[in-house]
């Protein structure tokens, strides 16, 4: 079924685990656009159920990129809504719920099984050549058996049923019938042993109870719509008509990537991009204007859209198309208008004081301010593998160092100066490097030059995005490193502790 007679409503649902990627706001755009050519709704929903690596700054950051592009959505977390509250952690009472219903009516079961017997069934399996999968070993235990263990007090996760033969199939909006074999799909986890639910439960609970219509999302969850399908007939619900958007790729077209391509819309903002131009790009990724009209509004996308117009083929995101994109918008500006867009995106009043702060102690003219803080509002400095020489460390050693630390501060859960600091000492202990050695290939990194301000202040303020941008930005201009010397390093990385504990 493509076709539904309730209200159109639509959603984008981030998971707050990283920053603000342009894939979100690409199918954040769709979700609205459509919505808002239906006469619908579009709203936002935070799905937090991973505790673990779901933060608070993040979910900040999200909201704020997207506001900053230019999405609004009618209910979410920040302004509430008929169906509050939008944020799945402060919803887990409601699936646990659920959850136990489909336990009742035999369509879920309560599995037992330990971590270490998982790990040895899918050892088992993998020896056996065979894809690792729940064998489902507690799906037939009977109820009564499965109340006595819990009242011994042992721990459980509550499973979904899952056919074992046939195929499913199901309905995409773009694609038609796609029909998947039901033996490729997992008795997915409901319910963790803490209480907690899964992303396909919470999402389909809320999907359904939030009144969602259509559900627009990339299609790396194109294997999981067997599993919701499943679950809104085993609730007897409307399933919501989905449509698996394309998803952005990389010029030489693979999956976009950070490590090829910017992904994050907090860099392009603070590179200079203008939001306009940016939602308008998104716009144009898998998609175009009856007319073939390149430039365009948010508007004028809505009252033309038609979701039929969306083409399969991977849509590459290119930042030299971006930029050029960009420049459009800046030439039509007059004057006047240029300059306040430009004050307007330097005028972060936190960011210049901190600016400030960091040349004071340097500067003998306040013209002297355009030579020490220019970096800080650069988009990649000018560099070149020569500035990097250096008299103990070799080029290779350099490279190992600033992709290891792009690695360690990437996955920081809150971007703070001791932080930064607390992860570069830890660093220049385990790789045996005395900390100033370690830092001048920084400096060159970040501010293009040895003599600056304090870098990894510098680093703090000029942000986690534009700061991953130039460090990545340095390992490419330093010629990077070949797979197998990648891999390697990656091991290496790995088996370095957590330097913030
Ligand atoms: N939380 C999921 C994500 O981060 C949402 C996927 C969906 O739209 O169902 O992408």
């Amino acid at each position: 079924m493509t076709t539904t007679n309730r209200p159109v409503r639509t959603r984008i649902a981030p998971s707050p685990t990283g920053f603000p990627h342009v894939g979100t706001a690409y199918i954040a755009l769709f979700n609205l656009a459509f919505a808002k050519a239906n006469g619908g709704e579009f709203i936002l929903r935070i799905e937090d159920t991973d505790q673990t690596r779901s933060t608070e700054q993040s979910e900040k950051m999200i909201l704020d990129a997207l506001r900053w592009v230019g999405l609004d959505w009618a209910e979410g977390p920040d302004i509430g809504g008929k169906h509050a509250p939008y944020r799945q952690s402060e919803r887990s009472g409601i699936y646990k719920k659920y959850a136990e219903a489909l336990l009742d009516k035999g369509h879920a079961f309560r599995c037992f099984c330990t971590t270490k017997e998982l790990d040895q069934m899918r050892a088992e399996q993998m020896a056996r050549g065979d894809a690792p999968k729940y064998d489902g070993r507690y799906a037939e235990l009977s109820r009564e058996e499965s109340d006595k263990l819990v009242a011994e007090g042992k721990p459980y996760v509550i499973r979904m049923k899952v056919p074992t033969e046939g195929v499913c199939k199901f309905n995409d909006l773009l694609r038609g019938e796609v029909e998947i074999p039901w033996e490729q799909v997992d008795m997915q986890v409901l319910l963790k042993t803490d209480g907690m639910p899964t992303y396909h439960l919470a999402n389909v609970v809320d999907d359904h109870l939030m009144e969602i219509t259509h559900v627009m999302r990339g299609e790396e969850w194109i294997n999981s719509a067997p599993k919701h399908q499943l679950l809104y007939e085993y609730f007897g619900w409307e399933m919501p008509v989905l449509c698996h958007m394309p998803l952005l790729r990389n010029p030489d077209k693979s999956k976009l990537s950070k490590r090829k391509n910017p992904t994050s819309i907090t860099y392009y903002r603070d590179a200079g991009v203008l939001p306009e131009a940016l939602l308008n790009y998104l716009g144009r990724m898998g998609y175009s204007l009856p007319n073939e009209e390149e430039k365009f509004s948010l508007e004028e996308m809505i009252a033309s859209f038609d979701i039929n117009r969306v083409s399969l083929g991977g849509p590459v995101f290119d930042v030299e198309k971006l930029h050029w994109l960009n420049a459009e918008y800046l030439r039509e500006l007059s004057p006047e208008a240029l300059k306040n867009k430009i004050l307007d995106w330097a005028n972060d009043s936190e960011k210049l004081t901190a600016i400030a702060a960091a040349i004071q102690p340097r500067i003998h003219l306040l013209s002297d301010a355009v030579n020490w803080g220019g970096f800080y509002f650069q988009n990649l400095p000018d560099i070149s593998a020569e500035d990097f020489v250096h008299k103990s460390l070799s080029q290779e050693q350099i490279i190992e160092i600033l992709q290891i630390a792009t690695w360690k501060l990437e996955t920081m859960p809150v971007w703070s100066e001791e932080n930064i600091f607390a992860t570069l000492k830890g660093l220049s202990g385990a790789m045996d490097i005395k900390l100033r050695d370690m830092m001048a290939p920084f400096f060159i990194a970040i501010a293009g030059s040895t003599a600056s301000t304090p870098v990894m202040n510098s680093m703090y303020v000029i942000g986690a995005d534009m700061t991953l941008t130039r460090l990545r930005h340095a390992v490419d201009v330093l010629g990077g490193l070949g797979k197998k010397k990648m891999k390697k390093l990656e091991k290496t990385a790995a088996a370095l502790p957590d330097f913030l504990q």
